[in-house]
C-alpha cells in the first residue's frame, strides 16, 4: 500500500471522512474529537505524498490563516507537524501513518485552542521557528532535563531568560529564572563563571553543593544559557526575515512579532 492508501484507511477509522482523490492528493474532512465533548469544527484538508514524506494543508474550508508562524502554518500553507531533524518520521507502515495522523489530529485540536486562547497552547510542545532556533531549543531542553524538574517546568512556562553583557571585553550570557540571576557564562570558553556558588538544580538530600561539585551541572548550566540565547537570537532573525519578505501578522495570535497589515495599523492609530 502507498502512504496515501494508508492515510485513507487510518483517517476513515479516526475522525476523518475521505471526500475524493486525484492529482497528487487525497482530500479529507476531519472533525477532531475533543476532550470537552464539544462538537468539533470540520477542517477540509488535502494530503499529498512528496519525496517520500506527507504534506498536508487546509483545502476548501477557511478555518486557518494562510500563513502564521505562531500557529505553525508554513508560508506555502502546509502544516508544520513535527521537526524532521530532531524527530524523523517514517511513512511506510500503518504504524507510521497512525503516528503521523495522531500528530495531525493534535495539531488541529491546538488550532481550535488557539482560536479562543489567542496563543499556542503549551510552550514545550511547540517547536521553535526555523532550524537554527529549533536546534537551540532542543539543546536547551536536554540541558534543562539534566538539571531537573524545576528547570524543565521553568522552561515550559517561559520563566527562563538570558541577557548578553560584556565585561572587560569578554562576552557573557547571564541566565535568569523569574528575573533572578542564576549564573553567568563566558561565551568564548563556554564555561560557568560562578562555579563556587550553590547549584540551582533540585538535588534532593544532603547539603546543597557548589556548581563545580554538583554532577555535570556546570556544563548543563553553560549549555542551557548559551542555547537559550542562541534560540532567542535565531527566532528574532526568523521573524525579521519573514517581515522582510513582506509577511504580515494574521491577527489571530497575541504578541506575534510580525508587523500588522497596513489597514490594521491605520485602525490602531
Ligand atoms: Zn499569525
Ligand atoms: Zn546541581
Amino acid at each position: 500500500m502507498t502512504p496515501l492508501d494508508l492515510v485513507k484507511q487510518v483517517a476513515a477509522a479516526n475522525d476523518g471522512t475521505v471526500i475524493d482523490e486525484g492529482g497528487n492528493g487525497v482530500r479529507i474532512a476531519v472533525r477532531p474529537t475533543l476532550d470537552s465533548g464539544a462538537p468539533p469544527p470540520t477542517y477540509l484538508i488535502e494530503v499529498s505524498a512528496i519525496g517520500g514524506a506527507l504534506r498536508v494543508q487546509e483545502c476548501g474550508s477557511h478555518r486557518l490563516p494562510a500563513y502564521c508562524p505562531e500557529r505553525h502554518l508554513n508560508s506555502d500553507g502546509s502544516f508544520c507537524l513535527h521537526w524532521a531533524e530532531e524527530e524523523p518520521l517514517g511513512f511506510g507502515t500503518e504504524d507510521d501513518i497512525m503516528l503521523w495522523w495522531g500528530k495531525l489530529l493534535a495539531f488541529l485540536r491546538r488550532q481550535i485552542a488557539v482560536d479562543s486562547l489567542r496563543r499556542w497552547p503549551g510552550k514545550s510542545d511547540a517547536r521553535a521557528h526555523g532550524p537554527e532556533a529549533a536546534r537551540g531549543q532542543a539543546s536547551a531542553e536536554r540541558a534543562a532535563t539534566a538539571l531537573g524538574k524545576r528547570f524543565t517546568s521553568a522552561m515550559d512556562e517561559g520563566r527562563l531568560s538570558t541577557k548578553r553583557s560584556r565585561v572587560a571585553g569578554n562576552k557573557r550570557v547571564r541566565l535568569f529564572l523569574d528575573g533572578r540571576r542564576l549564573t553567568s557564562v563566558d561565551v568564548k570558553t563556554k564555561s560557568v563563571l560562578t562555579l563556587r556558588s550553590r547549584c540551582p538544580c533540585d538535588r534532593q538530600g544532603g547539603r546543597p553543593l557548589p556548581i563545580v561539585a554538583c554532577a555535570d551541572h556546570a556544563a548543563a548550566l553553560a549549555t542551557l544559557a548559551l542555547s537559550l540565547e542562541r534560540w532567542a537570537a535565531a527566532e528574532r532573525k526568523f521573524f525579521e526575515f519573514a517581515a522582510s519578505c513582506g509577511h504580515e501578522c494574521c491577527g489571530s495570535v497575541d504578541g506575534c512579532p510580525l508587523p500588522l497589515p497596513e489597514q490594521a495599523k491605520r485602525q490602531a492609530a
